[in-house]
């Protein structure tokens, strides 16, 4: 039988919930566990698909083509293992089932209520994902005291009292913050938000407090007695530099000793070497490379949270610190590329939606054929590439996608019937998993090692088959292939350095243990390219 911890969140959001959940699964999950997690979103989007950048941060896709909430990034980068659509659930999913269940007369003429059918509901998915684990951990989005998270407490409070005691465990996330005024730590929004918390039923059994200082031995006694929790599981979560440091920081608390005993689990100590040398690497790199960002959204950092997390993975594993400059397309418009990407060793350019900026994206890709920068275009930074490609060498005069010119004379980049949408937004584009075929001799053969790959998608446009060999004919190198459907997957240049495009989002499948072959080598590519630079300059001065 599976045991469950529900990870809820008070006082304020962005706390770092997801990491919080992801750091317990890591942990568990090297004392020998089998672990899961689980996302459950109060919203009532069916997924985070529709949402905008601006308000969601970055829609993480996973193998089976779910379009989910950013923490499941984290929870396969610090677990890794590959989740599915099964691992986020939000209210706008449970509402959609029960109001389809409803029209087809499966209520048998009962009233349809928030207790007991919306919290059944809830409660089938979170067993569901549970079936073959040892330990569920289920993290509660939103704050305790939102509206809508209610029904979500609601059905895990009903878990606590149905299931044997020793089968679950709660653990909450509270702010102590700081006041400068009285130079103390305030543990009243902690109290708050467990009161908050107890009203509705659940008591929790560890709190983890983020704080920027350390909390007293009379603050956890306080925290302890308004909270109801023993003092020892009053666990202190300090900020830290880099945020694969926090499950370093929680086995100090024994966040992972306690959660074991609370659910009567004997484990063995958890073996955190591979974890710590790899948290090493990151906090002390030889060396830096500056790469730069170029995209819509520079300013909003969630959304583009697992290309960060894949540089960082590929730094540390060539040594050195990745410095990712945010470059805002609609900036290099109007300064022209030199002016912002002259002092950078590395381009990439990330997905993306609309028109907005995108004559900039090219300007960038030119700059990096052009001068040799090392390349790396991912999704419509691909397609932006091969647009570019298409005008500037291929002499077709404004050539375009058919997303920002319905009427240009060379829609290299077009939309699959298929993917049209009829009139839907969510869930209409290319999603998932597909395989891909290398091309021998090509940059990402050499990367990834292997001649089949298989990659994550969420688009709507591809290069269009019309254009293809007139493409190649002018030196634009297929280098991957999906063999399912022969779309084109990689686009490479001859002769440039490093220049890949790649029509999937490879950052999705990085993991801290396992960093992205293309990132790997687009980061040791840059780290030339800064090499090159360095000793040109040393010859310039002699
Ligand atoms: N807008 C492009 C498309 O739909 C690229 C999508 C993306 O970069 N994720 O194909």
């Amino acid at each position: 039988m599976p045991k469950y911890v529900f990870v809820t969140g008070g006082v304020v959001s962005s706390l770092g919930k997801g990491i919080a959940a992801a750091s317990l699964g890591l942990l568990l999950k090297a004392r020998g566990l089998r672990v899961c997690l689980q996302k459950l979103d109060p919203y009532l989007n069916v997924d985070p698909g529709t949402m905008s950048p601006f308000q969601h941060g970055e829609v993480f896709v996973t193998e089976d083509g779910a379009e989910t909430d950013l923490d499941l990034g984290h929870y396969e980068r610090f677990t890794d293992t590959s989740l599915s659509r099964k691992h986020n659930i939000t209210a706008g999913q449970v509402y959609d089932t029960i109001i389809q269940k409803e029209r087809r007369g499966d209520y048998l003429g009962r009233t349809v209520q928030v207790i007991p059918h919306v919290t059944d509901e809830i409660k089938n998915h979170i067993r569901e994902v549970a079936a073959d684990v040892d330990v569920a951990i289920i993290e509660v989005g939103g704050t305790v005291g939102d509206i809508e998270s209610l029904p979500f407490l609601e059905a895990i409070r009903q878990m606590y009292l149905e299931l044997k005691r020793g089968d679950t465990a709660f653990i909450h996330l509270t702010l102590v913050p700081f006041v400068k005024a009285s130079s103390e730590l305030k543990t009243k929004p902690t109290q708050h938000s467990v009161k908050e918390l107890r009203e509705i039923g659940i008591q929790p059994d560890i709190l983890l407090c983020r704080s920027e200082s350390h909390l007293t031995p009379d603050i956890r006694e306080k925290i302890a007695l308004f909270t109801n929790v023993r003092k020892e599981s009053v666990i202190e979560a300090l900020d830290v530099s880099s945020i694969y440091q926090v499950p370093l920081v929680f086995h100090e608390g024994d966040l992972d000793g306690q959660v074991c005993a609370l659910l009567g689990l004997e484990t063995p100590l958890p073996d955190l070497d591979d974890w710590r040398r790899f948290v090493h690497a990151v906090d002390e790199p030889k060396g830096e490379v500056k790469v730069a960002i170029c995209g819509k959204y520079t300013h909003l950092r969630d959304s583009y949270k697992s290309i960060i997390e894949a540089m960082s993975h590929a730094g540390a594993v060539n040594g050195v610190r990745v410095n990712l400059e945010w470059v805002d397309t609609e900036k290099i418009e109007l300064d022209g590329a030199h002016a912002w990407l002259s002092q950078v060793h590395g381009i990439l350019v990330p997905g993306g939606f609309g028109d907005r900026g995108s004559a900039g994206k090219l300007d960038a890709v030119r700059y990096a054929r052009e001068n040799n920068v090392p390349y790396f275009g991912i999704c419509l930074g691909m397609q932006a590439a091969v647009i570019e490609y298409a005008r500037n060498v291929c002499s077709m005069a404004r050539a375009n996608s058919t997303e920002f010119d319905a009427h240009t004379p060379y829609p290299v980049i077009d939309v699959l019937p298929e993917h049209a949408g009829a009139g839907r937004m969510g869930g209409t584009m290319r999603l998932g998993a597909y395989p891909c075929r290398l091309k021998g001799e090509s940059k990402s053969f050499e990367a990834y090692g292997t001649e089949f790959v298989s990659e994550r998608h969420r688009h709507r446009y591809e290069v269009n088959e019309r254009y293809r060999d007139d493409l190649m004919r002018g030196g634009l190198i297929m280098a991957g292939i999906c063999p399912d459907n022969s779309l084109v997957e990689i686009v490479e240049l001859p002769g440039h350095p490093w220049f890949v495009g790649v029509q999937f989002h490879p950052e999705l499948k990085s993991r801290p243990m396992h960093p992205h072959p293309l990132f790997r080598s687009f980061v040791a590519a840059s780290v030339k390219e800064a090499a090159r630079r360095e000793a040109g300059a040393r010859k310039s001065k002699a």
